[in-house]
């Protein structure tokens, strides 16, 4: 009794409320109950709002690309991450976990990868001038992005206007959404390929127990998740697993980059066990293009063993 009129006796705010409650059961899956209460209205509203403002949000330039550094095994910046925020009139910055999900669901994914692929092709030359040879930067691609036929033209021309090379741009993707459109992806990768780009497969190890696949695709690089770096304090067992996975990726050729590096021990672990590259709150945290251009290209070392 409680509960109806918690959610209130007025019939269509009823219906609407049982809706959203039903919408989270739905979420998780099959044989669950949610019980409704008010936060979900808030929360459902902000949803809303979210989604009907990604249109305007990209005319106006509300988005912001922040880059997070990649190391290699001696310090020096080999590339960066472009990684998208929203500068949101009514919510502040509010974070790509939160609105790429609303935008695959609403079809505005689309929208949002181009913009942040004209954005990363604008940004580059300022990045070329202060970063080293061969440096790369990695743009983020959804699922949904691999099923639309038009990416690769729009991509193509795209690095054309804007006079990039395409040895200077990467695409990570995460190995579900990899798997989920494998023909598509392969046909989509080839090409990208081709045309000089590469190609990374994001999250390694926490989709997927097949591993037969990794015969059957185009990537150079394997991404070592976080989960995995950070479980590396906790036993010997996960620093096998994570030993093996670089292993696996080394024997098939591949370039291992690790993420979620936060202590010299972990960055250290990783590199004598055969991983190339890193990423992680220890370097830098994702910044703004113009504080990315006022790092230092290159860390020793010394400054992190305490
Ligand atoms: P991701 O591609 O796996 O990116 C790595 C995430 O880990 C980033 O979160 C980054 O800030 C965070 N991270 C990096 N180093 C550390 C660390 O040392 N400690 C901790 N705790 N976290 C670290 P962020 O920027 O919030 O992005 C989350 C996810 O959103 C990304 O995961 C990616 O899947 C997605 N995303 C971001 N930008 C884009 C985009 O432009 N397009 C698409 N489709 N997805 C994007
Ligand atoms: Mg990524
Ligand atoms: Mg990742």
């Amino acid at each position: 009794r409680d509960r109806a009129s918690d959610a209130n006796f007025e019939l269509s705010d009823l219906m609407s409320n049982a809706d959203l409650a039903m919408y989270r059961s739905k979420a998780r899956g099959r044989g669950s109950y949610t019980l409704f209460t008010p936060d979900m209205v808030e929360s459902h509203k902000r949803k809303l709002q979210i989604a009907n403002g990604i249109e305007q949000g990209l005319r106006e330039d509300e988005f912001i690309v922040y880059y997070q550094v990649k190391v290699d095994n001696y310090g020096h910046v080999i590339g960066a991450e472009a990684l998208i925020r929203w500068q949101h009139p009514k919510f502040g910055l509010v974070m790509p976990n939160e609105f790429i999900p609303i935008a695959e669901q609403g079809g505005k994914i689309t929208a949002i990868t181009q913009w942040i692929i004209k954005r990363v092709c604008i940004d580059l030359p300022d990045i070329k001038h202060w970063a080293p040879q061969n440096f790369k930067v990695s743009v983020n691609l959804s699922g949904h992005d691999l099923r639309n036929a038009q990416l690769f033209d729009y991509i193509y021309n795209t690095l054309n206007v804007y006079d990039v090379n395409p040895e200077n741009m990467e695409f990570e993707v995460t190995e579900s959404a990899y798997l989920e459109n494998f023909q598509l992806s392969n046909k989509f990768f080839r090409r990208m390929s081709n045309m000089g780009c590469s190609i990374a497969l994001d999250d390694f190890g926490t989709g997927y127990s097949s591993l037969s696949y990794l015969t059957q695709i185009t990537i150079d690089t394997l991404k070592v998740d976080r989960q995995f770096v950070m479980e590396l304090q906790t036993s010997e067992r996960s620093r096998l697993v994570t030993g093996a996975i670089i292993d696996l990726a080394k024997r098939l050729s591949l370039t291992v980059c690790a993420e979620g590096i936060e202590t010299y021990e972990q960055w250290d672990y990783l590199r004598q066990h055969g991983c190339d590259n890193v990423q992680g709150f220890m370097f830098s945290k994702p910044v703004p293009l113009k504080t990315l251009l006022s790092l230092a290209p290159f860390y020793d070392e010394k400054q992190f063993k305490s």
